[in-house]
């Protein structure tokens, strides 16, 4: 395939955000123009990964001679930490620190301590969660526990390690993912999920096989439908294997019973093995979109707020965060953005089809922002 270099300002194109006139005060409900509240913060915190997953980091691309942003930067921790103290007085109650894969920034346990002492205005803390390829898990989730971190997410493509390394491009072992995966159950960081991508002619076979491992463990198996983020994974509806068709593939062997959704904004449609083996999830932003009540929001590792992960540009805070802007210029700031919000991409795709004209902008690259 034909190398294709992306720079770095073109993988996140944002606009420099000022400090507002209008003053937006915080008062712990912040709705966008379609009504949806903000609840839910996506911080990345690295945009480099040590797999490549086609779907989101394809080797042809991030390769050796990609360039990663300097470490100065990205946002510190003590940035972060700012930064979420002010999304949760607008009533953001969630977060999911993502990368590329988090574990691999250093010393994240730090950051995690100081997330954790943060409270919504309820005085209540906040919900601290992790999505991972479970790499360096194994090592790290007693600390990551210990610091405050609640839950987290394991991304794992498939058990066999022939059809693992064709959706991720390294050679690791799935053993290791698994080990990492037992580490966060003993030190409590459940329930634990699990996430799977399904590219239909390539790991497909593995959705039975993972059925089959993680039933009954108290782990929450997500299968998740190939999607067109980015511009760099050459996605293809044709391999797009519709969440009906996995759910079906499931119910011939194991019954399955509608769950309803635990919470306001959940991604997944949960289903129950009909005989108390736990439960499974599919999140099908291609046939099934659920843009109607996203309350996400996702942060890039330097600063920049995204409003969907189809986005194709961002809103730059870092210039307020390492100007002399007060908090409360960028709780107004903030503000601002979240309530010129009407981002939804997957529903428009599911109206008018993928989006293939060469000239709409890129979108952004989900290494950058997070999944
Ligand atoms: S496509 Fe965008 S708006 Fe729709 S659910 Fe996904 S992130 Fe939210």
């Amino acid at each position: 395939m034909k190398k294709h270099v992306v720079p770095v300002s073109e993988i996140g194109r944002a606009r420099r955000v000022a400090a507002p006139e209008r003053a937006v005060p915080a008062t712990g409900v912040l709705l966008d123009r379609l009504s949806r509240p903000l609840t839910d913060l996506r911080i990345s915190v690295t945009d480099r990964c040590n797999f490549r997953c086609s779907y989101c980091m394809p080797k042809e691309v991030f390769d050796k001679d990609y360039q990663y942003l300097p470490h100065s930067a990205l946002l510190s921790f003590e940035e972060i930490t700012r930064l979420a103290r002010i999304f949760a007085t607008h009533g953001v109650h969630k977060i999911r620190l993502t990368g590329g894969e988090p574990l691999l920034r250093k010393n994240l346990e730090v950051l995690v301590e100081q997330l954790a002492a943060i409270r919504t205005p309820q005085g209540a803390p906040l919900d601290l969660t992790l999505t991972t390829n479970g790499s360096l898990l194994a090592r790290k989730a007693e600390a990551l526990k210990a610091a405050g971190l609640n839950r987290v997410t394991v991304s794992l493509d498939g058990l066999d390690d022939t059809v693992f390394r064709s959706m991720n491009d390294v050679d690791f072992p799935v053993a290791q993912v698994l080990a990492g995966i037992d580490a966060a159950h003993a030190a409590g960081l459940g329930p634990i999920k699990v996430n799977m991508v399904v590219k239909r002619g390539t790991n497909e076979q593995e959705i039975l096989p993972m059925v089959r491992r993680f039933r009954g463990t108290g782990v929450v198996l997500r299968f998740i439908e190939y999607m067109d983020v980015g511009a760099t994974n050459g996605w293809r509806m044709d391999e797009v294997l519709p969440s009906a068709e996995v759910v079906a593939r499931i119910a011939e062997e194991f019954p399955l019973a509608p769950l309803e959704a635990s919470a306001p904004g959940e991604t997944a449609q949960r289903w129950a093995y009909r005989d108390g083996g736990g439960e499974i999830g599919v999140i099908s932003s291609v046939t099934q979109a659920f843009c109607h009540d996203c309350s996400r929001a996702r942060l890039s590792t330097e600063g920049k707020l995204y409003l969907c992960l189809f986005a194709s540009s961002g809103h730059d805070l870092r210039p307020l965060l390492r100007g002399d802007a007060d908090d409360a210029q960028i709780t107004s700031a903030i503000g601002h953005i979240w309530q010129g919000r009407s981002d939804r991409y997957s529903e428009l795709r599911a109206l008018r089809g993928p989006d293939t004209d060469a000239a709409a902008p890129r979108r952004v690259e989900m290494s950058y922002i997070g999944g």
